[in-house]
This record gives structure tokens, sequence and C-alpha cells, in this order.
């Protein structure tokens, strides 16, 4: 029996991405520039096959042969014909599904290999009897056998991802080994040249030692003259060993990169995007690094874009030495319907403001509107998709010019909502409106939060001329009932004196406004919501926030007693509250479920929401505001720390809850994705169904030039295998 944690379940969670809306509103030459971005981004993307593994790439090209000539359903046909069960055709699409999602196959979070949970014959029988393989059977069967093997072997070395005997990378030709990334890296800090865009291939010549360094460019040519760009290839003596620095690594899929960039250039929305996609063209021909790093500034100064994007070689967890950069392309845009619900609340924020529950005198004198961006992702590709972005990653670059912050809508809701089978610690009748309202209910919360949470309340502060900025002898605390007496003084800031809980404190905070003015009728007004389906909205976002206070538990470290992610500290803080509130408002039981199982199961009375849990969160949220805005960090803390132990409570035993929420804890989600097509000058958005097949088919028709992609894949792979020892 193989060990679950190296294949995918088969009812692993697919979900669409979903970006009708936005991209529905972009004007045609907005739609053009995402479009031709998309195309550089996948096709970008590719590189992470030769990335990861040796087989990925060949596993890449015989699935797309397979599908190529015949859809999931149609081949479900011949693999029942070839003696496979539906769960080992649908082990053998989950396989599939996730080796697009992840772009090669081992896991983008984990790092771990993961095979197909069919066995080796039944698979064997299946490509065998596609019609691709009767179609081609010299090609098919070198392809297949050339990984079959791979594919399912789960040696040690094998199991993650790793350098030397640690494990696998294609980063560094097989023969390398720790002290070779050491050397290498003395090498290219000598030459100033950056590891982003490289991988490093040794050679035994003799008695010599040669390293290859690969730049990944276009251009295979090495260049001629000194200062045609920021580096010099060619061959160099470094203590005792040669270095030659050679171009053209994944030169067939950066040439597409360029290609398209170039197209994308011709619709860009103003001079900063165009300047970005030259630098970025440069520096995908020549493998200038630099490039990409001027490509970048240009990339910061263009603020607020209607289409976002970022290309290259970013993120480098992969990398076992941890300098060189993984390949990912992303095109994310502004979703403009939800922005303007978003400005509304906004310009609301004069007659809502008031409504929280604290003395006017804790409210700044003018409402800050904070700097908060949220874009639906089109296209991302690479590994995986993050939820939220924050980059560049050029340490210099962040410093001096800055850097962008910015959430994924759509990731963040599909990452919270699921199908009803999957939803855990819910009633029956809870789980089909969890499912009608978490989307519209989270965009509620994610708008209050944001703008109305973070931008709200006043620190009082004494400045370094021993000015106040309130009226020292007129503010009176209500929880007191005297005047304030404390406050920040002119150096110290929120973060500096609340240190440690600063930041899930204030997203707790932040989280509780939100709860707070859902309950007001105009602001579900604005989101389009009336009469019953606004109490549902209402209903359904109380709910997730106390099943998601649950669900914080994952985030709990017992052994030290901390806490690992602010917003998952926060919701839990929040459910304590509420329970607390008593009177029937929530309740929390653990019960037996039908698999035997540890469970639990979560609940709230909708009738005593505008009672008992209005309350509640008034009382609360107007101490959370009171001890941030005099500073009072003794009581702040006090008050926070109480809430987040993880104990014992009353009838809760909350450490054995963490048991139960880490048992029935979801895998992580795969995410299928639309393709765009230029249809008659206009461009066309084609989804997908939220599932192993439709991840599957959005791959097969993602790629145009098909078999001449595939040929230079396999040919680049053989490049890479000429040089493994
Ligand atoms: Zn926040």
């Amino acid at each position: 029996m193989v060990d679950s944690q190296y294949f995918l379940p088969n009812d692993i969670g697919v979900a669409a991405l979903d970006c009708v809306e936005a991209f529905g509103l972009l004007s045609p030459q907005e739609k053009l520039y995402a479009h031709y971005l998309s195309h550089a981004s996948w096709y970008g993307g590719l590189a992470v096959l030769l990335q990861t593994s040796p087989e990925s790439p060949l596993i890449f090209v015989l699935l797309q042969r397979i599908f190529r000539k015949q859809s999931p359903s149609q081949l479900e046909v011949v693999a029942t014909a070839a003696g496979l069960s539906s769960e080992e055709y649908q082990a053998f699409l989950v396989y599939a599904a996730g080796l697009y999602a992840n772009m090669g196959n081992y896991k983008s979070f984990g790092d771990s290999k993961f095979i197909p949970n069919l066995p080796k014959e039944k698979l064997d029988a299946l490509v065998r009897a596609s019609q691709a393989f009767k179609d081609d059977p010299t090609e098919m069967a070198a392809l297949w056998d050339s990984c079959s093997c791979p594919i399912y072997s789960l040696m040690d070395k094998q199991k993650q991802l790793g350098l030397g005997d640690k494990g696998i990378t294609t980063y560094f030709s097989g023969n390398c080994g720790m002290e070779d990334a050491e050397l290498a890296q003395k090498f290219l800090d000598s030459k100033k040249l950056s590891a982003y865009n490289t991988r490093l291939f040794k050679r035994e010549n003799g008695d010599k030692t040669c390293y290859e360094v690969r730049l990944a460019s276009a251009v295979k040519k090495d260049c001629a003259v000194e200062g045609e760009c920021d580096f010099c290839c060619g061959c160099f003596d470094f203590e005792g060993k040669e270095f030659s620095v050679k171009r053209g690594d994944y030169a067939p899929i950066m040439e597409r990169v360029c290609h398209y960039l170039q197209k994308a250039e011709a619709h860009a929305a103003n001079d900063n995007q165009k300047k970005m996609l030259e630098e970025y063209r440069r520096s995908f021909s020549l493998g200038s690094v630099e490039a990409h790093k001027e490509g970048s500034r240009f990339w910061i100064k263009d603020k607020g874009p209607i289409v976002e994007s970022y290309i290259g070689f970013i993120e480098s967890y992969r990398d076992p030495f941890g300098s060189r950069g993984e390949f990912e392309g992303f095109v994310a845009v502004v979703n403009k319907a939800m922005s303007e619900r978003f400005a509304k609340l906004v310009s609301s924020a004069e007659v809502l403001l008031p409504e929280l529950p604290w003395p006017r005198e804790f409210e700044k004198d003018a409402f800050l509107k904070p700097d908060f961006t949220s874009l639906d992702v089109l296209t991302f590709a690479g590994s995986g998709i993050p939820a939220g972005i924050n980059i560049p990653n050029y340490d210099d670059i962040r410093q001096s010019e800055g850097f962008k912050n910015v959430s994924l809508g759509n990731v963040l809701a599909v990452a919270y909502s699921t199908n009803k089978e999957k939803l855990t610690f819910l009633g029956e009748e809870d789980k089909d409106l969890f499912v009608k309202w978490k989307s519209p209910s989270f965009e509620v919360q994610v708008g209050l939060h944001e703008l109305l949470g973070h931008g709200s309340g006043k620190l009082f502060v004494r400045d370094v001329e021993g000015k106040f900025n309130f009226e020292k002898n007129a503010v009176v605390n209500p929880e007191t009932g005297e005047l304030i007496s404390s406050w920040y003084q002119d150096s110290e800031t929120w973060d500096s004196k609340f240190s440690s809980i600063a930041s899930s404190y204030e997203e707790c905070r932040a989280e509780c406004v939100g709860l707070y003015l859902s309950l007001i009728k105009d602001v579900l007004s604005i989101f389009g919501h009336e009469g019953q389906d606004a109490e549902d909205v209402v209903y359904v976002n109380w709910l997730s926030m106390a099943r998601g206070g649950l669900l914080g538990l994952e985030f709990y470290t017992p052994e030290s007693k901390s806490w690992r992610q602010a917003h998952m500290q926060a919701r839990f803080v929040i459910l304590r509250v509420l329970l607390e509130a008593g009177e029937g408002l929530v309740t929390l039981k653990e019960v037996a479920a039908a698999d035997g199982k540890p469970d639990a199961l979560v609940a709230l009375d909708r009738a005593k929401i505008r009672t008992v849990g209005k309350d509640a969160i008034r009382r609360f949220l107007c101490k959370l505001q009171v001890f941030k805005s005099t500073g009072d960090v003794d009581k702040g803390r006090a008050l926070y720390e109480h809430y987040s132990t993880v104990g014992e409570s009353g009838t809760h035993n909350f450490l054995r809850l963490r048991e139960t929420v880490l048992l029935r804890k979801e895998d992580r989600k795969m995410f299928v994705q639309a393709n765009t097509r230029i249809n008659e000058e206009s461009v066309e958005l084609i989804e997908y169904e939220g599932n192993a097949s439709g991840l599957i088919k959005s791959f097969v028709e993602r790629f145009h030039d098909s078999d001449k992609l595939e040929a230079d894949l396999l040919e680049l792979r053989r490049l890479d295998s000429s040089c493994w020892c």
C-alpha cells in the first residue's frame, strides 16, 4: 500500500476560478492586452516543467497527446474496455489534472511527489488503448517507456524535491551537491550575476571539473561584446574550476514569451506598461536579470492599473539552494463592478462610521481611504496560485522604490467556498445556505473589513512639542467613565506598542467592524441584497465567521502555544466572544460522525444575531478600539490573549477540537482557469467546468501550436538529460 500522501485523492477539490464579471467589463483594448499577456504567461509557465523533475515534461507531452485526440469522456469508454474501474479512471483524471495544476509531478505546496492512484498495469493498458497510441505507436511507445517508471517511482530520493541525496532537482544536474551550489554562488557573486534565471550543470572532463551556468533566454548565441548586456558569456577559471556562462536555456519557450509580450505592448494602457514590457522582453531575450529589474521599476510606477501582471523567474522556494527563481506569470484584472460597490461604501463612510460603537472623539477627524486593491485572476501560470502577491522580490528595489501588495479576490473566494459534500462542521440545512451565499457575503465582509475596518478609529497622540491631537480634558473613556489617561508619544506607533499582537488584534478589529456593519440595511443594499436575501447574507456571514474561528485552530501550535496566522487567530477570538455571549447564540458541539471518527458541529441562532450577537460584538469592538486609541497595551494584551488562549473553556475543549479540525482538513484545491481567444477582433473568454475533466480540457485548448510546442519540450528535455550523469 502506498502512503496516501503520495497521491491525490479522487475527491480532491477542483474549482473554476471565476473571472467572468471582471473580464466582461474590460474595454476591448484592455481585453487584448490581457489576452496577449496571458499567452506569454502560459507559454512561459511551461518552463516550470523543466524546473521540477526530469520526467515532468515527458508526462506533460504524454497527457497532451492523449487528450488532444480524445476528450476525458471519450477516453472513459476506452478505459472501461481496457479493464479500468470507474475509480481507477477517475484517479487517472485527477493525476493528470494535478500534473497540469502543479506544472509537474511534485506538489507545489510541500514539494512532495505524487503518483497515479491506480496500478501501473492499468495505466499501461489505458495508454496503449488510447487513440493517440493507435495513431502513432512508435512515438507513443517511446514516450511512455521513457516516463512510465519515473511516474511511479517512490525511491527515497524521489519522494521530495532536494539537492544531492536529499531529493530531486532540475535546477542542478544530478551530480551536483551542496558544495557545488555554494561554489557556483561564489562565482556568480564574483561576476555580479544574479542566479534568478539560471541553472547549473556539472561535467567532469578528465581531471577537470567544468560547470555550465545556463541563462534563460530566447537568444542562444553568446554575447559577442562586453557591455552588450549586464554580464559576459564565456569561459572563466574560478578557484581551480572552469565555469562557462551560456545563454539559451528554455530558448524556444522564451522566444514565445517575447513574441506575446511584443503583441501585448501594442495594447498597453500607458508608457510605463510599454517600457515595462520592453524591458521584460529584453530580459527574456538576452537572459538579463538587470533588464528584468528595470522592467520591475516601471511596473511599480504603473499604479492601480486595470490589467495587472507580473512575469518572470520570481520565487526561489523550490531551488534547494534558494537563489534560483521559478517561472511564473499572471494577469489579474480589476473587477469594475466590485470596485464600484466598494467606492459606494467609501462614499457612505460619513454615515456608516458614526454607527460604530465608540464615541465620536474616537474616530478620525477625516476618513482616509486605506490603500487596498482587490483583483480577479484571469491567468496564473506556474506551479501554484497564491491568494495575494507582494512583489518584486529584489530587495534593493523594494527598499528604495517600493513594491505592490495585492489581494486576489477570486482566489480567496474559491479558497473559502466549497461544494456541499466537502463542507465540514455545519448542519445539513446550513450547508445549502452556505453554498448559495458564501461568495456574496464574503464580498460584503471583505469590503467592510478593508475599507471601514482598517480605515476607522483614531489614535490619541502627544506630539514632540507636547501638543495633543485631542481635547485632553474632554474625551471620556467609555470603558471607565473617566477622562482618558494614556496615549501614544510622538515616536510610538500601533505596531511598536502592541508589537507581537498588533497585526492579529487589528485584523480582529476589522473583522468585528465587518460583522457589525453588515447588519445595516443600507450596506446590504449597496451590494444589491434586499429582503430575505439580505437576511441570508447576514446569517451566512456570521455563521462563516464562527466556523472560521474553528477552522483557525489549524494555525495554532500547541507546543509553543503560538498562533501562526493573524486572520485565523482573529476569527478564533471572535468565535470565543460569540460563545461567551451565551443565550444559545452560537453552539459548538463535538459529535461522532457516521465514519466513526470525531467530528464537530457549529450552529448559529438566526433570531439572536441582532440582539445577543450584535450586543456582544458591540461591547467587544468598543473595548478593542478604546485600548487601541489610548495605546493601553496592558489592558489590550490581557483582553486579546485571554480570548486567544487555546485550552478548556466551559464545556469546550479547544485542543481536542483542534485535532478534529486537522483530521477533517480539506486538501488544497486545484483551480480551473479560463482561456481567452481572439474572435473576429474581439476577445472571448472560454470557461471550463470546475472538475478534473474541465482542468484537463483547459490545458488541451490552451496552446495552439501543440505539435511544434511538444517537439520543442521534448528537445529541451533531451538537452537537459544529456547533462545528467
Ligand atoms: Zn485586514
